[in-house]
This record gives structure tokens, sequence and C-alpha cells, in this order.
């Protein structure tokens, strides 16, 4: 197998076979975002390629049973006729491949239409990883997601309607603390219409070579601390209504929620109370990572 550029797959792939599709993001502009900063610019690799990479890991692995996962930042955006036949391929190379993903902004979802979605499902394209971050207009137009709330929904509804499971990502504290509950009361109302099977939480932490790093040290951005960031959750569960299985698979928590929804709401919401007790020197460091 070839690997081109940062290679970057979510938490729950950590045992998928990782088969490249694509190389580097064509949106590259968030401003949370370092991962294909000073990286190549996006291509999409041949069909022909990547089948002869699927080909290689059959000869290693025989008729492995797994996942696949196909980076890299948003593959969804390739041409449809390529995907297809990638999925195809796959299928018939691993025929019991439990699931096959790939990372996918709305606005590359959207661009696929429905037609070209229900092309993707009966190819095998099982799960989307979708940034979602907020669903707080000011806060997707502040970090150059690329796509409004109504776009972020309108590609859930599309993935629901085209059975393509939806892995949404939502960024804590990155409205920091000026709209910390707008943004997660947006988020939940959002959500709540989009129906994702899973929400994965995630939590603000500045990155280099960002332009949010820039901003939070120039004073322009002022962070929220992990009290802030647990009551903002407690407002995102307060809100949500929706039936999803909730995760927060990601170092950069100040706690570990995991639960399905609606069950295990009370649950989580003491919690989150309890943690709320804590002293802040008791949670992770404010700057963990690369900065
Ligand atoms: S769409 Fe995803 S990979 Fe691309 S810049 Fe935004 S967060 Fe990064």
């Amino acid at each position: 197998m070839r690997y081109e550029g940062p290679i970057y797959r979510p938490p729950s792939e950590a045992d998928s076979l990782l088969i490249q599709a694509t190389v580097g993001c064509p949106h590259n502009r968030c401003t949370f975002c370092m991962v294909y900063k000073k990286g190549l610019r996006f291509k999409v690799r041949p069909a022909s390629e990547i089948i002869e990479d699927l080909n290689a890991a059959r000869a290693q692995l025989g008729d492995w049973s797994g996942t696949i996962f196909f980076p890299a930042g948003n593959t969804i955006a390739a041409p449809t006729n390529i995907l297809v036949e990638v999925f195809s391929a796959a299928r018939q190379i691993f025929p019991k491949v439990k699931r096959m993903t790939v990372y996918g902004s709305a606005q590359y979802v959207i661009e696929k239409q429905e037609a070209g979605l229900r092309r993707l499902a009966e190819a095998g394209l099982t799960r989307i990883h979708l940034g979602l971050e907020s669903g707080h207009d000011d806060v997707l137009s502040e970090i150059k997601k690329g796509v409004d709330r109504a776009g972020q929904i309108e590609a859930g509804r599309l993935l629901n309607k085209t059975g393509i499971e939806n892995s949404v990502y939502i960024i804590l504290g990155i409205a920091g603390k000026a709209l910390s509950r707008e943004h997660a009361a947006a988020t939940a109302s959002a959500l709540n219409q989009i129906a994702p099977q899973y929400v994965r939480l995630r939590t603000f932490v500045p990155k280099t070579n960002t332009i949010l790093l820039r901003k939070v040290k120039k004073g322009d951005f002022i962070m929220a601390g992990p009290h802030e960031v647990l009551r903002e959750t407690k407002t995102l569960l307060e809100n949500l209504t929706s039936s999803t299985s909730l995760r927060s698979d990601h170092y950069t928590n100040y706690i570990n929620l995991e639960g399905e929804l609606p069950m295990d709401k009370q649950r989580l919401l003491q919690e989150i109370d309890h943690a709320l007790k804590r002293d802040k020197s008791t949670f992770r460091p404010f700057f963990i990572g690369n900065q």
C-alpha cells in the first residue's frame, strides 16, 4: 500500500484497513484545522492505483473481514464514478468487509445529490464521518467551515434518506467564551434535525499553523476553560432530543461521555454535574498537542 501526505483517521477506524483514495483536503480553510495546511494540494488518486493497493492488501491479509477507511481529508469530494468503481472493487476483493467509510464535509455530500449518494451506498459506502463542528451560523462562518447550518442539516438529511450512516463531529469550545451557550443550543437543535447515528465530541485545542492559534495568542479568541466546556456540553445534552450514540472518543475531551440517547441522558448529565465540582487543576492541561 502506498500513502502520500498526512494520513488521519478517526479513532473509531483504528482497526480499519487504510486505503488512500485522495490526498489532502479540497477545502483546507477551516481555521482550527492544521492537518493539510502546509501539505499537498487536494488530488484524487486514479481508481486503478487505489484498486492495486486493495489487491496488495488482499495479498497480505487474505480474505479479511474487517472495516476499510479511505483517507484523506474529504474523500467524498472525489468524482462519484471513481468512488463507485473503488467501493465496488473493494467489495469484490474483500467480500466479507463489514464497513467502508470516508471523511466528508457537508458541502461535498450535498454536491453528490441524492442520486449520487444512492449509487455510493449501493457500491458499498456504509458510513461518512462528517465534521458538523457547530450548528450555529456565526460560528460556522467564523471558523470558515465552508457551509452554513442549513447546508449541514441538508447533508444530514440526504445521508439519512440514502441509508449512509452519519458519524457527526462536534467541537466543544469552538465558539470560545463569547458564544459558548448559543453554540451548544444551536448545535443540539441542528443535531435534532439531522438525526445522526453517532455524535462524537471533541474539545477545541489550538493547533500549530492555524488561524485560531494566532487569534488565541493575540487575545482575539478567548478560550473556554474546562468548566465552561462542561457547561456547554450540559446545554448540548439537555437540548438534544434525537436518538443517537454519543461518543467522546478523543484525547482532547475533559471527561469521557459515552452512552445511548435518550436512554442514558440522565446518567450523562449526572457525570457532567459531578465533573463540574472538580477543581480546574484536576483536568487535562489547557494546551495539549502541538502548538
Ligand atoms: S474540511 Fe476537514 S480536513 Fe478540510 S480543512 Fe476543514 S477540518 Fe480540515
